[in-house]
């Protein structure tokens, strides 16, 4: 690992290390191995978290925007209005229910979908849109709840990158019909392997989401619809109880590292926050025409950094055959050439950070 890595993620396991061990016990120790006690706990704590009436969790995030589409039943021949800048799992969930991911470009200053650009995407055949808190930047969920309601539309949120944001003062977690968690490792809320889980208020969909999860089975041996297995592992639950208790804090310390990479940054592009949006900074991403130079000569003093995302998922060759081609789509293009995520975790140092923000502002002076 760089002397400043990206992210080490041990860090966190050894700052509640006590806390873990005994939660990972107490699964353990308990015979209870699927479902039960620890992620109905965790789902309850959740749901209470994110101000949403109901939890519902899953095996990862990619199912939890799978199985939200499949309960807002959106299937074949249903288009699906998507941020052309995202991670590829926003389309993967679309493609997989048998929609078609229907892209549309960011607004340029806050990286995420433009509200304004929506309406001219939609057609008779749109039944769904999904908006990408990307980076832990709240996007502008008003005018696209909006716009469902103009169209008729389910509007379902990726909040992936966004466990703790606030927009317009409410925390993300039940503005739309169904919002996604991930809770892969490196999220602001990781486990210790995948994870993933849905809020809502709306009572239907929860239950269809517990439904499908679990083989679409309500009564062992009883299935209603076919259903994966996508279910959270306890031993995650008890993790993430954990973990949860903590990520007030955890994101607070990523504030302090925001603020100070806003103030001490210069010569690079830097994140902007429109005044309603109150971010998490999953990610603390700059922009620079000569990106790749920059990466690679922080890369030779020590400093770690990311690219999200390299190539835009229309541009993929996942999606080679929708049609689409270089120049469609681009802001999205752009950014993936000039974006780059610097050193942003929990468990970063000041004094670390400090050398990421000298060595930027060095290289970006000079090249
Ligand atoms: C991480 C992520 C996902 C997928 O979550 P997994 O748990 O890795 O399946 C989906 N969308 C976004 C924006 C993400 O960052």
């Amino acid at each position: 690992m760089p002397p400043v890595p990206f992210l080490d993620l041990k860090e966190g396991y050894l700052e509640l290390k006590p806390d873990i061990d005994a939660a990972v016990s107490r699964v353990v120790e308990s015979g209870w191995y699927i479902l039960g006690p620890e992620v109905e706990e965790f789902e309850k704590r959740y749901a209470e978290f994110c101000e949403a009436k109901h939890c519902v969790t899953v095996a990862n995030g990619l199912d939890a925007l799978v199985l939200s589409l499949r309960a807002l039943n959106i299937g074949p021949g249903d288009e699906v209005i998507v941020p052309a800048n995202t991670f590829i799992a926003t389309w993967l969930a679309v493609s997989a229910v048998g929609a078609a991911p229907v892209p549309v470009e960011p607004d340029p200053r806050t990286c995420n979908i433009d509200p304004a650009l929506i309406g001219a995407a939609v057609t008779t055949r749109t039944r769904a849109i999904i908006a990408v808190h990307l980076y832990g930047q709240p996007a502008d969920i008003d005018p696209i709840l909006a716009m469902g309601q103009k169209h008729g539309l389910a509007i379902v949120e990726d909040a992936a990158q966004a466990h703790g944001a606030v927009y317009r003062n409410r925390q993300i977690g039940a503005h739309s019909d169904a919002v996604c968690w991930s809770f892969y490792p490196g999220k602001n809320l990781g486990a210790m392997g995948d994870g993933g889980g849905v809020t809502t208020n709306r009572d239907d969909v929860a239950d269809r989401l517990r439904v499908l999860r679990n083989y679409g089975s309500r009564e062992k041996y009883i299935n209603e619809v076919q259903g994966p297995n996508s279910r959270l592992d306890p031993v995650q639950a008890a993790v993430l109880s954990v973990k949860l208790d903590h990520l007030k804090k955890w994101n607070a310390r990523r504030r302090v590292l925001a603020r100070r990479y806003l103030d001490g940054l210069t010569g690079v592009g830097l994140p902007y926050v429109p005044n309603w949006a109150d971010p998490v900074w999953h990610l603390f991403v700059i922009r620079h025409p000569k990106r790749d130079q920059l990466q690679s000569e922080l890369t030779e003093l020590g400093v770690g950094t990311a690219i999200h995302y390299p190539v835009p998922p229309h541009l993929q060759q996942a999606y080679a055959d929708q049609g689409f081609s270089k120049g469609d789509f681009p802001l999205s293009e752009n950014m993936a050439g000039d974006m780059l995520s610097l050193p942003i975790g929990p468990q970063l140092t000041h004094a670390d950070q400090d050398v990421v923000i000298d060595a930027v502002n060095r290289i970006a002076a000079r090249i």
